[in-house]
């Protein structure tokens, strides 16, 4: 077996004892591979082990992995920092929008899907640490965004993705996700029009099976799967 097929295998099982461990099924928790800086044969390698949906930071890197057919059978996710220019090449085209961070880029991605006659699924960025060099929108500006989803109907909210702050002990980081996973209850209540809270996205290489124990839904995994990113 390869070495990415080996660590996609070791994932899924880890994935699936802290599913067990927070009383749900494996089916219940979606795996991302986070492929940036990882070529198109790795990405395909990757999705021949098993994996069913590839996350993007680059809008760059995504065209051209796309163009060689990278994400044939998976599903294809954008997670990285969206410049309002480049909205036009990944809105509609990706499954999922997962790093939406301001009310105006909502509306772009919106007006663009809309335009091609699609409703373009989208994450809310929660920069939950409050950091000042953090992507991501405050915890007070969520609602904003909420309501900016409510009338713009080429976007459907489906949940929140959240990147914490990093810290020196676990406890601290499952601190951050215990808050984020209050947020997805919290907004799930009041049933914003446009906004289905369905999708938790928390949890990476290092911290992905704690991020499950405090309710994560979706995990987006990179170093453990692909190994150390050469830069
Ligand atoms: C790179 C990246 C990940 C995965 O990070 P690893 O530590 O390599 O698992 C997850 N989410 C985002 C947004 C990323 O950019």
């Amino acid at each position: 077996m390869s070495e990415i097929t080996e660590n996609v295998k070791r994932v899924y099982e880890r994935i699936a004892e802290a599913a067990a461990a927070s009383g749900r099924s494996p089916e219940d928790i979606t795996l991302v591979a986070a492929t940036k800086m990882n070529d198109a044969e790795r990405v395909k390698e990757a999705i021949r082990a098993g994996i069913k949906a590839a996350g993007e930071n680059r809008v760059q890197e995504l065209l051209e992995k796309d163009a060689l057919g990278a994400y044939d059978g998976a599903q294809l996710h954008f997670i990285g920092t969206l410049q309002k220019n480049k909205v036009k090449f990944v809105s509609g085209r990706c499954d999922l929008i997962q790093s939406v961070s301001s009310p105006e880029l909502l509306r772009a991605i919106g007006k663009k899907a809309a335009s091609l006659g699609k409703t373009q699924e989208i994450l809310l960025e929660v920069n939950i640490g409050e950091e000042a060099a953090k992507t991501g929108a405050s915890v007070g500006k969520i609602e904003e965004m909420l309501e900016a989803a409510s009338d713009e109907k080429g976007v459907h909210v489906a949940g929140l993705m959240t990147i914490p702050p990093v810290c020196d002990d676990m406890a601290e980081t499952r601190g951050y996700f215990d808050k984020m996973y209050k947020l997805f209850v919290d907004i799930s209540a009041k049933k914003y029009d446009n906004t289905y809270m369905r999708i938790l996205s928390m949890g990476m290489s290092g911290d992905y099976a704690e991020a499950i124990l405090s309710g994560a839904t979706m995990v987006r995994v990179g170093t453990a799967i692909f190994g150390a990113r050469h830069y």
